[in-house]
């Protein structure tokens, strides 16, 4: 059972990376792919408990990005790099720039909320270990410490969707660069979670162009089983895949329990996808 993509509490996860480590072993998952929001952070401490554990582990990031699509709108784009050189210094300062941006915007956000909530700055970040990349989970996890929602997904249903007043977008890289950094990086690039704006039925509403475009500046493949992709999307991502030798994944992105119902190995990547992710990677050495 191979699970490429979890979070632990380096970014919006719930889990230490050694609990991460455990927790996936105790699933059956032979090999995890640990990859927090912006972060290498959690790397050294998961690669010594997937030691310890006889865990198979690759090293990465969800990556946050943003694209400009065909109606003229912002939209966030997540991209999974497996792989890459931590010390590569341009991917590592945009992950840094990232990372501010996302202080400044949950910090905004808190102020806006406190408007009309009893919730502070200080409480959101009790919700977050020191230097882990904040997110909206840490504002749902301090609205729910004041019980002002029952739980996260309640939180992101209501006053901190995309669609709230309350909601700002942080900044991030275009979606194309991000991808060619990952790729300078000697990482490879995977889209995480494609179209999961895409409840339709027609095809033919499916932006082709945004995606030949990124395959264009190297997108090495998507990761088509995931909780979140509609069955449609999955269809044309798996043909659009296969014509174009692109690696497909299926993944978990487990935030704990208690972070998202996501559970450990509900999807799984195949041992062929995850031999060509290694081959195509030239920046860090996976463990297994
Ligand atoms: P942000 O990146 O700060 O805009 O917040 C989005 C993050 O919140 C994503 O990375 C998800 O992991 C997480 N998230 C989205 N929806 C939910 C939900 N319903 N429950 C828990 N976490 C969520
Ligand atoms: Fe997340
Ligand atoms: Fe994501
Ligand atoms: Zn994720």
């Amino acid at each position: 059972m191979i699970d490429l993509h979890t979070h632990s509490y380096h970014s919006d996860g719930l889990d230490s990376p050694t609990e991460l480590v455990q927790n996936a072993k105790a699933a059956g998952v032979s090999v995890l792919g640990i990859c927090d929001h912006d972060s290498v952070a959690g790397w050294e401490e998961a690669a010594n408990a997937a030691r310890a554990n006889q865990l198979g582990l690759i090293f990465g990031i969800e990556v946050s990005t943003h694209s400009i699509n065909s109606l003229g709108r912002r939209i966030s784009v997540h991209v999974l790099a497996y792989l890459p050189d931590p010390g590569f210094t341009p991917l590592m300062q945009a992950l840094a720039r990232t990372r501010e941006s996302r202080i400044t915007r949950a910090q905004r956000m808190t102020e806006a909320l406190a408007q009309d909530y009893p919730i502070s700055w200080e409480e959101v970040l009790e919700e977050l270990e020191p230097g882990a990349t904040i997110g909206r989970p840490a504002l749902a996890d301090a609205l729910v410490r004041k019980g002002i929602v029952p739980n996260r997904s309640a939180a992101f249903e209501s006053i901190l969707s995309s669609k709230s007043k309350y909601y700002i977008s942080e900044h991030s890289i275009n979606t194309a660069e991000a991808v060619k950094l990952i790729r300078q990086a000697g990482g490879v690039p995977i889209m995480a979670h494609p179209l999961t704006d895409f409840p339709g039925k027609d095809p033919a509403d499916l932006p082709k162009a945004e995606f030949l475009a990124l395959i264009e500046a190297g997108i090495a493949g998507f990761e088509v089983d995931h909780r979140m992709v509609p069955p449609m999307p999955r269809k044309w991502l798996r043909e659009l895949a296969f014509e174009k030798d692109l690696i497909v994944t299926g993944s978990s992105d487990y935030h704990g329990v208690g972070g998202k119902e996501n559970r450990l190995g509900e999807n799984s990547t195949s041992s062929e996808m995850l031999e060509k992710i290694i081959q195509q990677a030239s920046g860090y050495e996976p463990l297994l």
